[in-house]
């Protein structure tokens, strides 16, 4: 169906959501619509289709209509890796529909990925590969404090070539984390390899940076247009300002020649004071993620939408901060393109701004207060309105962290 072809009494939609306003990507304009979903699909949107039938209607007055959110950084390989969460009991709070799993597999575990975790979910999932050939496998609480490539051998890049091309579907690029909680003196080989890897199977290249060796400025090199620096507000030492809080010039030069840098909250990746730094020295992230995991969930990190009102907090238009979570990283995943509009897969979410006071920590325990919250009222996943389902507590807690602030805003429930 087209907007040339008249809505009738008769026209009859599976899903109908009327009186929300969305974004006009291109023109950054608000519009108000109805959307008509049939089959998973945007059949209608157009200022007005009162009148037409709907098995179920969703009243969105007042409310945004979005196209569902993209969480590029998240660890969803629930059962199989200690940090992994399960995106369909968590995606209906936090509206985001397309989750990327961030390296929890390698060639040795990818398989269950595929046909345990994505065959199975709502919600669509698209992974980076590990180089490692266990993945993430070792990391979480343990005391084994083994990172995934502190032997060299796990870096096994045919391997890691084969099962990319058995599951090419699902793959959308190659991960590794540098750094010597998890390369320990291997970073460099390790960046070599991933980036053989990267190359041969021309796909992005993401690479996490925390604590050296090596140097992030030992990294950027190695990494080309398209691919991604994630944990980019780290305030680890491979961070990407000097010890005068500036930002580095080469950090500068790698985004000129095409790098992505992207959030990766996490546990540890993530401070207001980086970011504000950053933001005021005209360094805003190009993706916005949440590298949500078993030991973020319950705090501080809690949702991709947490996120998202952090950096509204710390004064980004509400524009740049949906930008960050839909198109962009929709265009880097190779997706069709992020907007509501017929034709395109029924992945929307309608929330509210609420003008409640939210109160948004960092992983240094700094707190700052934002004047609204971004409050997720339905999550719909194509063309389903996903329920709040009760999995039971995702969250674990690494013995010897500091307790949580009591006074961190908790994701509220959808449909209230
Ligand atoms: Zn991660």
């Amino acid at each position: 169906m087209s907007t040339q072809e008249p809505v009738t009494t008769r026209t009859a939609f599976d899903l109908l959501v009327t009186g929300g306003k969305t974004l006009d990507g291109g023109a950054r304009s608000w519009r108000n619509v109805d959307v008509g979903i049939t089959e998973g699909r945007v059949v209608a949107v157009s200022g007005s289709l009162a009148g037409a039938y709907a098995k179920r209607t969703i009243d969105a007055s007042g409310a945004l209509v979005l196209p569902g959110l993209v969480d590029f950084h998240t660890h969803v390989y629930w059962g199989a890796t200690p940090l992994g969460i399960d995106p369909d009991a968590l995606a209906a709070a936090a509206g985001v529909t397309t989750w990327v799993d961030a390296g929890s597999a390698g060639a040795g575990n990818v398989e269950g990925l595929v046909k345990h975790v994505i065959a199975r979910s709502a919600v669509k999932v698209k992974l980076f590969v590990n180089v490692s050939y266990i993945g993430l496998l070792p990391v979480g609480h343990t005391a084994l404090r083994f990172g995934e490539l502190f032997d060299h051998r796990l870096a096994d890049a045919r391997a890691c070539l084969d099962e990319i091309e058995r599951f090419r579907d699902h793959v959308v690029g190659v991960k590794v984390r540098i750094g010597h909680d998890s390369t320990g003196p291997n970073g460099m080989d390790s960046l070599r390899v991933a980036r053989s890897v990267a190359d041969a199977s021309d796909l992005p290249l993401m690479a996490h940076v925390s604590t050296p060796p090596p140097l992030l400025s030992d990294v950027l090199p190695y990494l080309r247009a398209g691919d991604i620096v994630t944990h980019c507000y780290t305030p680890g030492l491979m961070g990407i300002l000097d010890r005068r809080q500036q930002l580095l010039p080469e950090v500068r030069e790698a985004r000129e020649r095409g790098v992505l840098f992207d959030v990766g909250h996490g546990a540890g990746s993530f401070t207001f004071a980086v970011a504000e730094a950053a933001l005021a020295q005209g360094f805003p992230p190009d993706v916005i993620s949440s590298d949500l995991h078993a030991y973020n969930v319950d705090g501080p990190v809690f949702d991709l939408t947490t996120t998202m009102m952090k950096f509204l907090a710390l004064g980004m238009s509400l524009e740049d901060v949906l930008d960050r979570v839909t198109a962009v990283p929709s265009r880097i995943l190779g997706e069709e393109p992020s907007a509501v509009r017929e034709g395109g897969r029924a992945d929307l979410v309608v929330a509210r701004l609420d003008p409640e006071p939210v109160v948004l920590g960092d992983v240094s325990g700094e707190i700052r207060t934002h004047r609204e919250r971004f409050h997720v009222i339905h999550t719909i996943a194509q063309g389903a309105v996903l329920e709040p389902n009760s999995h039971g507590p995702q969250g674990k807690r690494k013995p010897g962290l500091p307790t949580l602030d009591p006074r961190l805003t908790r994701p509220k429930a959808p449909n209230r």
